[in-house]
């Protein structure tokens, strides 16, 4: 076996650790890992639930509350305003540290006795369904995303204003339906745009303005299907297509949906980056099997989702905001340098496995503290005791290491195990990326929980909705109305059969703010509920894979491959003649899909 070679001790396959990833191990003094990257990310994954929120009371003054923690779980959670005051103190809850016990169970016991704010949603108003979130201003089911106003059924918004089921969108004003994009004003049914206004349809589109279904344009105005239009033209073709209709939309959908299947893509989405393997990153240099970064992420690998100023990192999710060696942590960051296996630790210093604590120093094992320094298990040491029983800890770690029920070992360096997460597999994010059915998660040592039935009966099936927004009567707003997909999601491509059933809420409503987003911009209502939008817009992201593949141009032609149903016709000479393009590269674009991927250089000789 080569030096690098391991067998992962989750899914038993083989991975390699390279030498600059043994360096970072060094520097952080931690083992290299035993999970592959991959399973790693789950494991990551899995402590984190952005959608599913119960009704239960606060357990210091019994208000109910709305929160990401499920009543059947045994942990004590707090209305997010009492949590945040000062009317309690979390050292209460301090355990001196047994070295008879493995350090994980020990944990596992603070977890369940500290308590845990109902939901994440620090300095939002009048936004009450909406979780791990900040600053927003009246926003509905909406999830990780800050700074936004009026806004409803999205994820991952950053200073967004009047923006409905969207994902992924930045800087952005009037948005509906659209993926991945940054700096949109009226923008629809797009993705992957940078600088557009007034446009349908568009897919890798630039500096475009009133366009209309249109695939790799730069700096363009007036195209329809990619052919230029006069304005008059333009604006005439406009009002006979009709959004308001859903008929019509959908029937333009198809039509857009093709002719993305004809348009070439580029390896990668990436954007001002240098050096990097991965998609959708922007402004990312030295960055090995990154996804979704933004805003100056440099020397890192194994990152998803997170930036604005962060680096020299490892296997981190939603991490970044002036963050520096960051190692196996999840929603972390914020000022913060040094974090070892932690989850929601904002600005902190040398933090290690802890668990929604702020503006900390040097903590090992806490929970649910604030301004604290020197902490095991929420006890206070002093900084010589402190220095002194940490080493223990971890050599205790390590000659006791916490077994799960799987009979997988949990050493120093490791994350969470699975079975301490606050939540069931298919609660969290995970669930969205790597879809399990219930008896895998289960075989896998994963916690399950079934789709609990909300109190309600359907009044109106998606199917009996008014065809055009135009027919819709204020009433619609008492309607409880059956998401198409009833119960049964679509979207979730789980392993079939059976199909996962708990994505799908089987229901939905209209709100008034919705209703009237609708009517202004002529467009029908949804036909099915906010879990199936969100899981279609998952789906037109790349999943947080690579594989090593060739370029797909033939020279003068795209070469047809399998799963490829058409054939792209090159306008520009490239470097390669008429022969095929030699380059390979690492995408996140499956072999078997049916998008045609050029490498960059071939990309932009068409495009740009
Ligand atoms: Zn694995
Ligand atoms: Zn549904
Ligand atoms: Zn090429
Ligand atoms: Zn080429």
């Amino acid at each position: 076996m080569r030096e690098g070679q391991r067998i992962c001790q989750n899914c038993k396959t083989s991975f390699f650790i390279e030498s600059e990833d043994f360096a970072f191990y060094k520097k952080i003094n931690v083992p290299p890992p035993t999970w592959c990257p991959e399973c790693r990310l789950k494991r990551r994954m899995m402590f984190r639930n952005d959608r599913n929120l119960y009704r239960r009371a606060c357990a210091f003054s019994s208000k109910n509350i709305i929160s990401g923690f499920s009543t059947d779980k045994p942990l004590v959670v707090y209305d997010r305003d009492i949590w945040w005051s000062d009317q309690w103190d979390s050292m209460q809850y301090g355990l001196e540290y047994n070295f008879k016990k493995p350090f994980f169970s020990q944990f596992q016991e603070l977890l369940g006795q500290s308590p845990l704010p109902a939901v994440f949603n620090g300095r939002s108003i009048r936004s009450f369904f909406c979780n791990r979130v900040s600053a927003l201003k009246d926003a509905y089911l909406v999830f990780d995303s800050f700074e936004g106003e009026n806004v409803a059924y999205s994820s991952e918004l950053i200073y967004c204003k009047d923006t409905v089921d969207s994902l992924q969108i930045w800087n952005s004003e009037l948005v509906y339906e659209s993926v991945t994009s940054e700096k949109l004003y009226r923008v629809f049914f797009s993705q992957n745009l940078e600088n557009c206004n007034d446009s349908f349809f568009l897919y890798n589109c630039h500096g475009c303005a009133s366009c209309f279904g249109c695939t790799n344009l730069r700096n363009k105005s007036y195209y329809m299907f990619n052919e230029p239009y006069s304005k008059e033209e333009y604006q005439r073709k406009i009002k006979e297509f009709d959004l308001g209709s859903f008929k019509n939309l959908q029937a333009l959908k198809q039509r857009f949906q093709e002719l993305k299947l004809r348009s070439i893509r580029k390896s990668a989405y990436t954007f001002n980056s240098s050096d990097v393997t991965g998609d959708y990153l922007w402004n990312v240099h030295n960055c090995k099997s990154c996804f979704r970064l933004t805003d100056d992420v440099r020397d890192s690998k194994f990152l998803v989702h997170g930036g604005l100023k962060i680096s020299d990192s490892y296997d981190n999710y939603g991490a970044g905001i002036n963050a520096e060696l960051l190692y196996e942590s999840v929603d972390s960051g914020v000022d913060g340098f040094g974090y070892i296996c932690d989850i929601i630790v904002y600005s902190g210093n040398d933090v290690s496995y802890s668990y929604n604590c702020y503006g900390c120093q040097n903590l090992f094992g806490c929970v649910g503290l604030r301004n604290k320094q020197y902490c095991i298990l929420n006890k206070q040491y002093s900084k010589e005791e402190y220095v002194k029983l940490v080493p223990q800890i971890i050599h205790h770690m390590n000659k006791m290491p916490y077994k799960d029920k799987k009979g997988r070992m949990y050493k120093y360096g490791e994350f969470f195990p699975p079975e301490l997460s606050p939540f069931a597999y298919n609660e969290t994010i995970t669930q969205e990326y790597f879809p399990l059915t219930k008896e895998q998660a289960l075989k896998e040592g994963y916690l399950w929980k079934d789709h609990e039935m909300g109190d309600y009966t359907i009044t109106i099936l998606s199917k009996d909705l008014p065809d055009h927004i135009k027919d819709v009567t204020g009433d619609i707003l008492n309607q409880i109305i059956g998401c198409a997909h009833g119960g049964i999601c679509n979207e979730n491509p789980a392993p079939k059969p059976p199909r996962c059933r708990a994505s799908c809420s089987t229901a939905f409503r209209i709100i008034p703010h919705e209703l009237e987003f609708y009517r202004l911009l002529n467009l029908p209502l949804p036909r099915l509920c906010p879990n199936c939008r969100h899981y279609q817009r998952i789906k037109q992201r790349t999943p947080l894979k690579l594989w090593r593949r060739k370029c797909y141009c033939a020279g003068l032609t795209s070469s047809p491959q399998a799963g490829t149903r058409f054939v792209y016709q090159n306008t520009a000479k490239h470097f390669h003649g008429s022969d095929y393009c030699p380059n390979t590269f690492e995408t996140a674009f499956a072999p078997e899909g049916p998008e045609i991927v050029y490498c960059e250089a071939c990309y932009n000789n068409e495009v740009a």
